[in-house]
């Protein structure tokens, strides 16, 4: 959950141009030019709500054009592929990890608004979010659920602040993530996506790590020393991935709860 601050968007009218120039059949290359202004309004009114995409709702396109639509993206001309790798990679600089979980590899598309419901949106940039294959699979076809959004959008909305907390137990071993955040989409995006569980097993290794160089580092055992540790730690997993990260959030904990003073003082 953090807002993609770059933005490197392919254009409608260069998305449109490279599948029309592909190498579809002439009859779909017609009829998609048929429908070339329509698609273009639609796109107009996608970036127009961009902030709001619940208030987009599915067009009633025919079924042979939806059919056409969805192709384009599942036959995509190989131009355009490279120039949405290549502004994916540009959304993603510094950062490596899904926008969504902040946990694994952003290594496939997740179409916000989903294909099935709106083909038109398809191969367009501001609708392909660059995420892992467990969130993608987690968020499927969904997207509204009685007139709002589920899921937040890295390219259009904010974190408002502090959504998670953590509870530590050195002694346990044992991490546990709550939500503090009320707003509900932040909520439904982290419930829906299972983000909660997913942070207590990555959150377990990290304690695991922090326990193993308290015991078996020496120069460690100074609190001071661990402190500074901690803290750089701490500043940099808040810097690149955010205040709500699993590590950000374990090492503030540790910093702040005075954890780190009782274990050192009980070897
Ligand atoms: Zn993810």
């Amino acid at each position: 959950m953090i807002k993609l601050r770059k933005k490197n968007f392919v254009s409608f009218k260069k998305s449109f141009d490279s599948i029309c120039a592909s190498g579809k059949s002439p009859t779909v290359i017609n009829s998609l030019a048929g429908q070339r202004n329509e698609i273009e309004a639609r796109v107009l009114k996608y970036l127009n709500n961009r902030r709001a995409l619940e208030n987009v709702f599915p067009a009633a396109l025919s079924p042979d054009i939806s059919v056409e639509l969805k192709s384009c993206y599942d036959g995509m001309p190989s131009d355009l592929k490279f120039q949405l790798e290549l502004s994916h990679k540009y959304f993603l600089r510094g950062l490596h990890v899904c926008p969504y979980c902040l946990i694994s590899e952003a290594d496939t598309k997740d179409h916000y608004l989903p294909k099935e419901d709106f083909p038109e949106f398809s191969f367009l940039s501001y609708n392909l979010i660059p995420c892992c294959a467990n969130c993608n699979r987690r968020k499927g076809r969904q997207f509204l659920k009685d007139g709002r959004r589920l899921f937040f959008n890295p390219y259009f909305d904010s974190v408002p602040g502090r959504i998670l907390d953590v509870e530590l137990s050195l002694a346990r071993e044992t991490v546990s993530f709550h939500l503090v955040e009320k707003d509900s989409l932040l909520a439904s995006h982290v419930e829906k996506l299972n983000i909660i569980e997913r942070y207590n097993d990555k959150g377990a290794g990290v304690l695991s790590e922090i326990i193993y160089l308290l015991n078996d580092y020496p120069s460690m055992r100074d609190e001071e020393e661990f402190v500074n540790h901690m803290d750089v730690e701490y500043n940099k997993s808040k810097s690149r991935y955010g205040i709500n990260h699993y590590t950000s959030l374990i090492y503030e904990k540790l910093l702040l709860s005075g954890l780190v003073g009782q274990v050192l003082q009980d070897p």
